[in-house]
């Protein structure tokens, strides 16, 4: 029960790779590229990368959420901003990972074995809360929980497009399927499948969490806010140029450089974070860091989930996940 705890809350910033099982079509071509070596190492081409964690094919959804969900929980009652970034290409399991397969979640079930980070978190945060409500007889503790869900698109005509910036109550699991497969129907697009779009946007699931904590001896009431953040970016792949005209070119330069400006940040933050020194904090660079940027600056605590497939086929772009990870960290 401990080291899952206390994974997130010695440094600011955690990198995880996960590596995800090979699939049918690249089974035929034979080998994985990638081994994983040790709890936080794994070799590609004869080159070792080291992060905090690593976890490969045989790792379970439920060890994912030991690993970055239950001690995020944790930190945000602990009063801590807390964010989760899902970092891949597309078809590496970012969206697996975040949430479980694209099945469940145009189906509306979150349940089950290969329920994802998610579900799981707030299965866990609401648990958490109602026994912290129970143990505080002597004071009157409430909490509550607002969440939204958004996508930002990085748009050819007005650079940015964010949708679904609508916080509503939850207060059960259905509370957040609900607002889930809302936030999906009210998409652009019309898509009601979290897939579809995403290798081209960002999705950000956010909760904040209040508590208002009021003493019986004196009357006092005090407020906590903290931010969970659950954030499946866009895929990370450079576009190939044959084929990709115009619009769609220009909107993939702008997805890679918000992309590379998010690595940036982290590296600057992981640095504020291991030497206590100031150093300015470029959230303006990117939409995507300016609207995260309450939670992430002060003692947040961030984890990058760094998807790879080990098929020689994404080889180059698990090479260009693993610099970013290694980056971040
Ligand atoms: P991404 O969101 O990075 O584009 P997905 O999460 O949608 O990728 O994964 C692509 C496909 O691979 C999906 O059908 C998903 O269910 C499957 N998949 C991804 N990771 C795993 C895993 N660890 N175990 C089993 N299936 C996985
Ligand atoms: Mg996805």
């Amino acid at each position: 029960e401990n080291s899952p705890e206390n994974s997130l809350s010695d440094s600011g910033v955690k990198v995880i790779v996960r590596m995800r099982p090979l699939k049918k079509a690249d089974e035929e071509e034979g080998e994985t590229i990638v081994q994983k070596m040790s709890n936080n190492s794994l070799a590609i081409n004869g080159q070792t990368f080291t992060f905090d964690s690593v976890a490969d094919t045989g790792a379970t959804q439920l060890d994912m959420f030991q690993l970055v969900g239950a001690p995020l929980v944790e930190n945000c009652l602990a009063g801590f901003n807390s964010s989760v970034f899902a970092y891949g290409q597309t078809g590496s399991g970012k969206t697996f990972t975040m949430w479980g397969p694209a099945n469940a979640l145009s189906s509306e079930n979150l349940s089950g074995d290969q329920q994802g980070l998610t579900p799981r978190v707030f299965q866990r945060l609401f648990d958490r809360i109602n026994e912290e409500q129970i143990k505080y007889t002597d004071k009157q503790l409430k909490y509550q929980c607002r969440c939204s869900f958004l996508e930002i698109r990085e748009d050819m005509q007005t650079g940015v497009y964010v949708e679904n910036l609508r916080e509503e109550y939850v207060f059960t699991m259905k509370d957040v399927t609900q607002l889930l497969i809302k936030g999906l129907s009210n998409r652009r697009t019309g898509s009601t499948s979290i897939n579809a779009e995403s290798s081209r946007s960002h999705s950000v699931f956010t909760c904040v969490v209040e508590s208002r904590c009021k003493s019986m001896a004196d009357g006092m009431s005090s407020l906590k806010t903290s931010r969970i953040n659950l954030v499946d970016l866009a895929g990370s792949e450079r576009q190939k140029l044959t084929g990709t005209a115009g619009e769609r070119l220009k909107e993939a330069g702008n997805i890679n450089r918000s992309l590379s400006q998010l690595g940036n940040l982290i590296n600057i933050l992981a640095e504020i974070s291991q030497t206590g020194k100031q150093r300015h904090i470029p959230y303006r660079d990117s939409r995507l860091t300016f609207l995260l940027q309450e939670s992430l600056g002060g003692n947040a605590k961030l984890a990058m989930m760094c998807a790879i497939s080990p098929a020689q086929s994404c080889k180059s772009e698990t090479f260009s996940t693993l610099r970013f990870a290694q980056r971040a960290k």
